[in-house]
């Protein structure tokens, strides 16, 4: 095969260390209703869908949430709403949030812990952040069970990692393991997520498996991945190929997560708070939750009841196309 171009120019290639790094950048989605956060979403978008099996990564705040300073907005308020075929898993660098769902489990998240919910083939819960908060602050992420696993029945667990240095820097792993770390909670596929602090001007090499692929949020500061900028809000990609993670600060403290995983390889479809494999199946997913939940006909049924609550969020319109698979 031999290049068509009639004019073409000279490329020099050099082996750039930041090449394959992909900067991605969020974009502000209002949660809903006339108090709602703003969050900054960087999962899914259009250049990207997944990290390994990671498929959302919402990062809000710091939001005023109480006091003069919110002006009776941000709060987190977010009834109960359903989800299937995926895992929620929350951590906060500010704030308390009180947890609720249909399997029962009553909880509360500060910073430093994770919650993390296994939907598998349905589940309800509720998210508030509670009147002792003042400023809220954290990401809600979410991984898709790979098929074989995503009729699992709806589990929910907490921990609580203890940090961990490597060189100049603090990680605190609450997906999987890293460094000698290890979270207590259940993953379905090959999966990494941890927070990783480096004080100004540090910087650290982490082990990486090439097999595997990594993102990296940043939270606070600005960091330099394999030699690409990655600023604020932004996530910074590392595709599959890469041994070694070289993460350094700039002139101020470094917060980011760090995301990793084995590429999950399979087609998903995502719409609303569903993971499903075809436009039928979160077609269905969605008549489920109006009929059980919302008309109120089935309360024992897939995604059951969330004490103390007689509300639930009705799933919106489904868009007049079909709904396409990601990979
Ligand atoms: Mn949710």
């Amino acid at each position: 095969m031999s290049n068509l171009e009639v004019d073409p120019v000279e490329q020099v290639c050099v082996d750039d260390p930041a090449a394959g790094v992909q900067v991605l950048e969020p974009r502000l989605v209002p949660l809903g209703g006339p108090r709602a956060m703003t969050v900054r979403r960087t999962l899914p978008q259009r250049q990207r869908s997944l990290i390994g099996a990671w498929c959302f990564c919402d990062h809000y705040g710091p939001d005023p949430v109480s006091g003069p300073a919110a002006g009776g907005r941000a709060a987190m308020d977010v009834p109960p709403h359903p989800h299937t075929g995926l895992q929620t898993v929350s951590w906060l660098f500010q704030g308390e949030i009180e947890h609720r769902d249909s399997v029962g489990s009553r909880a509360w998240i500060h910073p430093g812990q994770v919650n993390l919910m296994t939907a598998g083939a349905g589940i309800q819960h509720s998210e508030v952040s509670t009147d002792a908060t003042e400023w809220l602050h954290g990401v809600q992420l979410w991984t898709a069970l790979p098929d074989a696993h995503r009729g699992t029945a709806p589990f929910f667990e907490h921990d609580e990692p203890e940090p961990v240095r490597v060189g100049a820097a603090t990680l605190r792993v609450f997906v999987g393991s890293l460094a000698g770390s290890s979270s207590a909670v259940t993953t379905f596929s090959p999966l990494l997520g941890a927070q990783l602090d480096l004080p100004a001007g540090g910087e650290v090499a982490l082990p990486a498996d090439p097999g595997w692929e990594h993102g990296l949020l940043v939270d606070a500061g600005e960091a330099t991945l394999q030699g690409a900028r990655i600023a604020r809000d932004e996530l910074g990609y590392v595709p599959v190929g890469a041994s070694e993670l070289r993460i350094a600060a700039g002139d101020a403290p470094l917060r980011a997560i760090l995301l990793g995983g084995e590429p999950l390889g399979e087609r998903i479809v995502m719409w609303w708070n569903f993971v499903g494999r075809s436009h039928e199946e979160i077609v269905a997913f969605r008549e489920q939750w109006q009929r059980e939940v919302i008309a109120g006909d089935d309360p024992d049924g897939r995604f059951g009841h969330v004490d103390g609550w007689d509300f639930a969020l009705p799933a919106p319109e489904l868009p007049n196309l079909r709904l396409r698979p990601r990979d």
